[in-house]
């Protein structure tokens, strides 16, 4: 993208290495060892190339290595028993939501996918400068472009756009990393969800520990970034900009949350002993199924789903499946009273404690609820 620099990457790389030799704290430790390697691969993209550091290269040592895994493992088994502690809570939530936007994601399954339409530079720095005026983060979006914060690779046929964004809690260093990029409204959608991050980090000024429970526990990880989504495409919506373009998104990112919600509750459904160090991770796929079908009108729903997608990932698909179902609330309350209202802050209060349902409880986040934000979401396309 314009401005785009790599060598401030570089700079960057040589302070994280540097930074890594200097400390000890395990969670200072883990976070730059993530760091480094999404510096490692965002380099990587941008010049086309494939880098692999060599372990040592980041750890210093094969034992820093280990035990990098070792608090990466405690981790998520601190996860696993979180979603454990709370299952039937997600189990009953994630079932009535599928239930009942089943219809609408019927009808979302019949439309016809269009071919994305190629806009011109300007109009998607133009477009995407309207949006983030909109939301009163123009400046941010500027800062970013004049620093060259915003890494992209070209489109390779058949890809979809990937981004990421990549932060050092340590230095508070941001940037965004988007691979496949083209100059689509999908790709727009993509650039929006990442600074839904930067907007998130760049307010959350804590320590490795909080950033580290954050992104690999608590399940509240992608809020923000959905939300951010949600604006844009409403943003799109009702200012009717490329609007087949703006249905097309709508409706691969509706299919791709849908995804997160099913396998989040397969998850759910699934006994402690295969949760409980990951072991669900080693079932084969005909005993996934049986294990679960019953939970189902149609088993045929969960074995297409099974057969023909990735495997389960506990912390990524209930991570964005909380991303899609919180950020429906807050986006509602951003609409209504902009970014310091009573919800925002308090969800912002709350986004680096491990999950209880408390939040959800407290501001009527059910399925009832979700579901008739949903319908209003979707029918602005029906328009
Ligand atoms: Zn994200």
């Amino acid at each position: 993208m314009i401005g785009d620099n790599i060598e401030e990457l570089y700079k960057r790389l040589s302070k994280a290495n540097h930074l890594m030799t200097q400390v000890r704290n395990r969670e200072d430790r883990m976070a730059l060892a993530n760091y480094i390697g999404n510096l490692y691969t965002t380099i990587g993209n941008v010049l086309n190339i494939k880098v692999k550091p060599k372990k040592k290269q980041i750890f210093g040592s094969k034992d820093g290595y280990k035990k990098f895994y070792r608090v990466y493992d405690s981790k998520e088994n601190e996860m696993l028993d979180n979603l454990i502690k709370y299952k039937e809570f997600h189990s009953e939530l994630f079932c009535d939501i599928l239930f009942d936007v089943k219809e609408i994601m019927k009808s979302i399954c019949d439309e016809e996918i269009i071919e994305e339409n190629i806009i011109s530079e300007d109009s998607f720095y133009e477009i995407f400068m309207g949006f983030m005026n909109s939301i009163g983060l123009e400046e941010l979006f500027i800062k970013f472009l004049k620093e060259g914060r915003i890494h992209t690779t070209v489109l390779k046929e058949g890809d979809t756009c990937l981004g990421s964004t990549i932060y050092n809690p340590l230095t508070k260093d941001l940037d965004i990393s988007i691979s496949n990029f083209d100059y689509t409204v999908m790709c727009m959608s993509t650039l929006a969800h990442e600074f839904g991050h930067v907007y998130d980090l760049d307010s959350l000024n804590e320590d490795s520990i909080t950033y580290n429970r954050y992104f690999y526990q608590s399940f509240f990880g992608e809020i923000y970034s959905r939300l951010f989504e949600r604006l844009f495409i409403t943003y799109m919506i009702k200012n009717n900009i490329l609007k087949d373009q703006v249905k097309n998104t709508i409706f691969q990112l509706e299919l791709m949350n849908h995804d997160y919600l099913l396998a989040s509750y397969i998850l759910s459904l699934l006994q402690d002993e295969y949760l409980k160090d990951s072991l669900y991770l080693y079932i084969d796929k005909k005993n996934l199924i049986d294990m679960v079908k019953y939970h189902f009108y149609e088993s045929s729903e969960v074995m297409d789903y099974l057969y023909g997608v990735r495997s389960l990932n506990v912390g990524e698909d209930f991570t964005y499946a909380y991303g899609d179902i919180v950020s429906i609330f807050l986006k509602e309350s951003v609409e209504k009273h902009g970014f310091s209202n009573v919800l925002v802050k308090e969800f912002s209060r709350i986004r680096t404690e491990l999950f209880t349902p408390d939040f959800l409880e407290k501001h009527h986040m059910n399925s009832e609820n979700y579901v008739k934000l949903y319908k209003k979401e979707v029918g602005l396309l029906k328009k």
